[in-house]
């Protein structure tokens, strides 16, 4: 029987990207800037509508470069229900995460009980767009401006996710992007950042390059580049993301009509204007118990969901202090991110299905 993972990474038809990679040989040009960078560039400002992107070597640096050069230090408000990547690049950067509690509905961080949590030390609010639906961007954006903070979003999971028509990526000072190959759309390894002004992305782009130009040394930098081969996969697979995404759809809503809803939750969002990517199918068990059964049954025929996210980052075994987060440890503890790719069939949902039904 053909393992099934919770996904699968879209590969686009060879000859679409062998005909990018010959251009790679014919240009003699394999990274820092080269001419398929551009492009791909030049595409995501199209797709995104924002003029103000960097593609990058993956979700992680670009969460560590936006830490940089916003300058923070101190304590970063931050999401327990997220990858650990998230709570990671904020102690990368030398600052304390401080965890405040998600909401049930849709698990992004409640921005109703950020405000109990700045103190003298807050400089940012860190938030995760949760599975690809949008954080309540306008309420944090008002406590960012009421009390001086910077806003960075980890948008990993929210390429080709729409808020009232606009990008989900295009909120905050910054957000982040992974074009990992677990993700909606790929670049095998990779990733974005969108910002909000001029000096930023010049900041953004000097630190993306060892904060160097030439001979012109202008900041501390990293590399945080990505080459044109990377740049080249992203080329070829973008055309193809409508119809990854209507797949992702079509397999969702059967999980929707056969799941048994009076045992299960599923996050929602409450925003009406948004258009979702289908980016995971998490389910919420009623408890542990069943949950390590489910997933005992389906790894027995080769099926394997992933716990995503577990643990909640705040219980997180390195961090020095922590705060409790019941909501998030709840959810962390039961939910199960289904199998879900652009080529899920309808056998494999059914057998899914079939199994969680059969265990509520
Ligand atoms: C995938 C992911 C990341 C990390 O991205 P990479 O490109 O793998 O470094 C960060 N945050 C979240 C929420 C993710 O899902």
């Amino acid at each position: 029987m053909e393992r099934i993972n919770v996904t699968k990474a879209f590969l686009p038809p060879i000859e679409e990207y062998q005909a990018l990679v010959a251009q790679i040989w014919q240009n003699g040009w394999l990274t820092n800037d080269g001419p398929l960078l551009l492009k791909l560039e030049e595409a995501l400002r199209g797709k995104l509508e924002n003029d103000r992107i960097l593609f990058v070597g993956n979700g992680t640096v670009a969460l560590q470069l936006a830490i940089k050069v916003l300058e923070l230090s101190g304590e970063i408000i931050t999401t327990p229900f997220s990858y650990c990547a998230t709570t990671t690049s904020i102690l990368w950067e030398n600052c304390t995460p401080v965890f405040t509690d998600i909401n049930a509905h849709d698990f992004n961080l409640n921005a109703e009980l950020i405000e109990a949590a700045i103190t003298p030390k807050t400089t940012a609010i860190l938030a995760t767009h949760v599975y690809g639906r949008p954080c309540d961007v306008e309420r944090i954006a008002e406590i960012a401006k009421k009390h001086n903070l910077k806003v960075i979003y980890d948008g990993a999971h929210a390429f080709g996710a729409t808020l009232n028509g606009i990008s989900v990526l295009n909120f905050g000072d910054i957000s982040t992007c992974s074009f990992h190959a677990t993700k909606v759309f790929h670049t095998t390894e990779g990733g974005c950042i969108t910002c909000n002004n001029d000096d930023l992305l010049l900041q953004l782009r000097r630190a993306r390059s060892f904060g160097h130009v030439n001979d012109d040394y202008y900041r501390v930098g990293i590399n945080g580049k990505n080459s044109e081969f990377h740049a080249a996969m992203g080329l070829a697979n973008l055309p193809h993301l409508e119809s990854i995404i209507a797949n992702r759809k079509k397999t969702s809503e059967l999980y929707d009509e056969t799941l048994n809803w009076e045992k299960l939750f599923k996050p929602f969002t409450k925003f009406e204007n948004f258009e979702y990517n289908y980016a995971y199918y998490p389910v919420v068990f009623k408890d542990e118990t069943t949950i390590l059964q489910v997933i005992k049954e389906l790894n027995a025929v080769n099926i394997y969901p992933r716990r995503y996210f577990y643990p909640a980052l705040n219980q997180l075994p390195y961090l020095e202090n922590s705060q409790a987060c019941p909501v998030s440890e709840k959810i962390a503890q039961n939910v199960l991110s289904l199998p879900l790719s652009h080529d899920t069939s309808e056998e494999t949902v059914r057998r899914v299905v079939e199994i969680i039904n059969a265990n509520l």
